[in-house]
This record gives structure tokens, sequence and C-alpha cells, in this order.
């Protein structure tokens, strides 16, 4: 495996971009004069330890807590490696509580998939992870909070924010405003993307953006992708609000949303605008 090294995104902030081989996220340092906050546990014991070397190396200190940005185990098996309190959303302690009660062998595993709780995706990802080695401690939250925390970093703040959303009902974006910087970062973790199953549905959606759009960031970061500029940012939500729009005229039938979609737009739907309005589908027929 391509081992990735921190990226420097802004002053304050360290990034170190995801790896699709083993689905593993972005995970990322928000360094103030006081504390440093850390973005996400990782996939793994040794997906953290690759953050801590990364932190060491550029002398990167004060690590004040890790915030988990939702519940999904590639971005909470890390957390017992870090060994730093964390801090999560309500609803991602309650999940976590749950998970640690699991075995994550290959039998486990297989079984969950057949009876429907867990998806075959993550399955084939713990499995390569983690080869045959599963040292899976799941850590719980040491703080939690229901809406929103603040947290100063000294010269840098950070909103902790729950946005919920059909990608993970406890997702939860984190905004960074530095001193002496017009605009922030937005950490997103998975809230834009669609649930696991591949559902997208409108109400969900647009109360999701709706949040998203209070933040005055220029810089966002999804977890399994590098950094998107603002520009990048509102295509990528304009097309979600489009997609909204035309799945309830055309009431959820894909021949519809594809006749519609084409005539809107001027041309027809790319492979990244096809997924989307299949999930819109898929939330529809789900409904
Ligand atoms: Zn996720």
């Amino acid at each position: 495996m391509k081992e990735k090294k921190l990226e420097r995104l802004t002053d304050a902030v360290y990034f170190m971009p995801p790896e699709e081989e083993t689905d593993r996220p972005v995970l990322a340092a928000i360094c103030g004069r006081e504390r440093t906050l850390i973005m996400d546990a990782g996939n793994s014991a040794s997906h953290a330890s690759l953050l801590l070397e990364a932190l060491a190396e550029r002398q990167i200190t004060k690590l004040h807590a890790v915030v988990l940005t939702h519940c999904h185990w590639d971005h909470v098996f890390g957390a017992d490696r870090l060994n730093l309190p964390v801090i999560a959303h309500l609803q991602t302690k309650q999940a976590l509580e749950n998970m640690a009660k699991l075995s994550w062998t290959d039998e486990a595993l297989d079984e969950r998939v057949r009876e429907g709780s867990e998806f075959l995706f993550c399955a084939d990802m713990i499995k390569k992870e983690f080869a045959h080695n599963r040292d899976i401690l799941i850590r719980l939250p040491d703080q939690t909070f229901t809406d929103k925390l603040d947290i100063d970093l000294g010269g840098v703040r950070c909103t902790v924010e729950h946005v919920g959303g059909d990608h993970s009902s406890d997702s939860t974006v984190i905004y960074v405003a530095e001193e002496g910087r017009a605009g922030g970062v937005l950490f997103l973790g998975d809230c834009m993307y669609p649930d696991l199953g591949g559902k997208y549905t409108v109400q969900a959606v647009l109360d999701l953006l709706e949040k998203l759009d209070r933040y005055d960031a220029d810089c966002y970061v999804l977890s399994h992708e590098m950094p998107l500029s603002r520009n990048e940012y509102l295509e990528y939500s304009g097309l979600l609000k489009l997609l909204c729009s035309i799945t309830v005229e055309a009431e959820g039938e894909l021949h519809r949303i594809l006749q519609e979609y084409t005539r809107r737009v001027g041309k027809e739907p790319g492979e990244i605008e096809l997924e989307a309005i299949h999930c819109f589908v898929n939330g529809w027929t789900a409904k």
C-alpha cells in the first residue's frame, strides 16, 4: 500500500489524503496555538499510527482530542490507537456501544452480511484492511453532544455540528475558522454521500444542504476524496438540489428524471450524475 503523507491545507489545517484500496478516509489535524484537534480516528490501528507518525514528523503536538464525524467503521476503528479523548455525537456513541459487542471475524462478518445488518462493501474492506489480525478495539466517546459544540484551539475556532442526512443519521461536520483567514474549512465527513444501500431521499438532502449552506467556507473536505474548492462544492450541492427538484417533479420515475435532466441541463447525465439519479430513484421507491 502506498502510504499517504500529511499535506498542508491552510496555516492551521493538515490532512492525510484518503486511500481507496481499503476505504481509508481523510484524517486531519487542526492546529491552534494552544491545542490540536484531530478529525476522525481512521479505519484501523495502523491507519491511526500513520497519522501519529506523520504528526510527530511535522512536530505537531498538544493533541487535545479526536472528533468523530460519524460511527462508520472506517472513521472510528483507529480511536483506541490514537489514545486521545474522543468527542462524538450522542447517537455515534450509542452506535459504537452496539458495535463494541460485535465480533469482526470473517465468519461473523459474513453472517451479518447474510442477515442484512452489514453491507458487503464494508465487510470486504474490513477483511482487506485487517487481513487475519483483527485487533479491533472500539473506544467509546468520552464526551458527547447533541447539537453543537464550540472548541477554541487558540486562534482557531472549531464548530462541531450535528447535521444528519441519508448517509448516517449521526453525521457531524466540523467548521474551522482561523484568525486572519477570510473563509473557513468545512469537514463534511461522509454526510453528502447517499446511504450505504445507495439511497438519497429528497427531504433529507434538502435539510442537509440548508444546514451546510449556512457555513461560509472556501474549502470543503469530504472524507473519501481530495478537498474541494467552494466552486466545486457548489457544483456538487447544486447537482443534488437539481436532482431533488427533478425527482419530485418526475415522481421518482427513472425515465422521466432522465428526460427532465437532459431537458434542463441541455445534455445527458454523465457517470456521476447517473449514479446520483439512481440513488434518488431508490430513495423514492423506498419511501
Ligand atoms: Zn460513512
